[in-house]
């Protein structure tokens, strides 16, 4: 049995570097370290229905049918060079250099391009670039953090490592007791069981995380609260807890799709940044996004490089332009608009508004993806990849922005191509065509 060491989870964007696997004879047998979502991901990689050769039909109510990858590639080539508005969607569980063949295939054939981050924390990145960005890296947060806020997010259950590793029990330089030396606080409505866990619970009522945002606010510059209760919370606990974060010695906000996809969104994230921005005046204060895919955060700083706006980019005009709302494949397929549909490395079938699958289910979709999902089953192809992270390597971006490189641990099944090479594939069909 030969044991790979050091090999980096491909799920949650905590992305755990310190993975043991166990491999015999060519397959996964047992995992080190990892928790129990990083174990299955390892253990349980090929999923119920793992395909291994690409599948076409013409009709979405026929069966597919088996091919291969030059036919597959073609037809999808033809398919978006005789579109007049291609859309490319996903880039959340690959890597970098697949999304950065993404952008290129997209300015080629003039498609709009866009990650999962539209359904999750697309939110967070206008609202940083709105009112900028007070970060730090997870390491920073394990060696110096003594207040600890999860805003509106479950590691518990999303990202179980998070706080073992970073930011809650684990011993750092300045906190060598680890838990007894950091306080935490969990803003939440219901009593998760990261809740459970924490100092203070702040049971905000869903939806008024922004009245109590600026009740913070407004305690931290001075004034007085003339109300018993701000979004549901007794005032007392407000003051408790703006007390504890203006006399921490290093403190960190970490928020999730609570907060990003509540009402008031990106609007919720600004104010928040504003809280962070405000609690520095006193002492040194961070602020996180708990990104959810291993790289969905790739995408963005990817997508960033080279096209200078980090998602809903819509290169029709030839060059890239960036105007969330419009330029949303969310958006677009809710309006009926784009007439093929290119999705890799994400489910939208499962995750996007009925009326967007409605739409999907309507005009020439292509899923470049391992496993059999709501998105493939409405696809007229389906082109297999290598498991990013399992079966090829790559880097991958943390949640703290921090780029990590994913270690192959075995080899693909027979013939199976890797999505960087589909998509190299693809762009060289493309220009032949063009
Ligand atoms: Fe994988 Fe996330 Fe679990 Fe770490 S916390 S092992 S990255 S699923």
């Amino acid at each position: 049995m030969k044991i790979v060491k050091n090999v980096v989870c491909p799920f949650c964007g905590t992305l755990c570097d310190d993975l043991e696997i166990m491999v015999e004879d060519g397959h996964i047998v047992g995992t080190k370290n990892a928790c129990r979502i990083g174990n299955a991901k390892f253990m349980h990689f090929e999923g119920a229905v793992r395909y291994t050769e690409p599948l076409m039909r013409e009709n979405k109510k026929d069966d597919f049918k088996k091919t291969d990858y030059e036919t597959a590639i073609e037809e999808t080539a033809r398919l978006l060079v005789e579109s007049k508005l291609p859309l490319i969607y996903g880039f959340s569980t690959t890597e970098c250099h697949a999304q950065a063949y993404g952008m290129e295939l997209a300015e080629k054939v003039r498609g709009i391009i866009s990650n999962t981050a539209e359904v999750c924390h697309g939110p967070s990145v206008w609202a940083l670039q709105d009112v900028g960005y007070p970060v730090c890296t997870l390491g920073e947060v394990k060696n110096r953090a003594d207040v600890v806020i999860f805003w509106g997010s479950n590691p518990m259950h999303a990202h179980p490592r998070h706080m073992s590793r970073y930011s809650i029990f684990s011993r750092g330089f300045f906190r060598e007791r680890g838990r007894h030396d950091r306080t935490m606080i969990v803003v939440d409505p219901r009593k998760t069981d990261t809740a459970k866990l924490a100092d203070i619970h702040l049971q905000v009522e869903p939806h008024k995380d922004y009245e109590l945002i600026s009740a913070m606010r407004a305690v931290l510059k001075g004034f007085e609260l003339e109300v018993d209760e701000v979004a549901g919370v007794p005032s007392e606990t407000i003051y408790e807890a703006v007390d504890i974060c203006k006399n921490a010695q290093f403190g960190q906000l970490f928020f999730s799709m609570g907060m990003t996809q509540s009402k008031g969104k990106h609007r919720n994230i600004d104010n928040a940044i504003e809280l962070v921005i405000d609690l520095n005046a006193h002492t040194k204060f961070g602020l996180m996004p708990m990104r959810g895919h291993y790289n969905v955060n790739g995408f963005n700083q990817v997508c960033t490089w080279i096209s200078g706006y980090p998602l809903c980019v819509d290169y029709t005009r030839g060059y890239p332009r960036y105007n969330p709302g419009d330029s949303s494949i969310t958006d677009s397929l809710m309006r009926e608009e784009g007439d093929i549909m290119l999705n890799i490395a994400s489910d939208p079938g499962a995750h996007f508004p009925q009326k967007a699958v409605k739409h999907m289910a309507k005009i020439p979709l292509v899923c470049i993806d391992p496993h059999q999902t709501p998105t493939s089953e409405l696809a007229n192809i389906i082109i297999p990849p290598a498991i990013a992270g399992v079966e090829v390597d790559g880097t991958a971006y943390r949640m703290d922005g921090v780029p990590i490189e994913l270690r192959k641990v075995i080899d693909a099944p027979e013939g199976v191509l890797p999505d960087s090479e589909i998509l190299k594939m693809l762009m060289k069909k493309v220009d032949e065509m063009m």
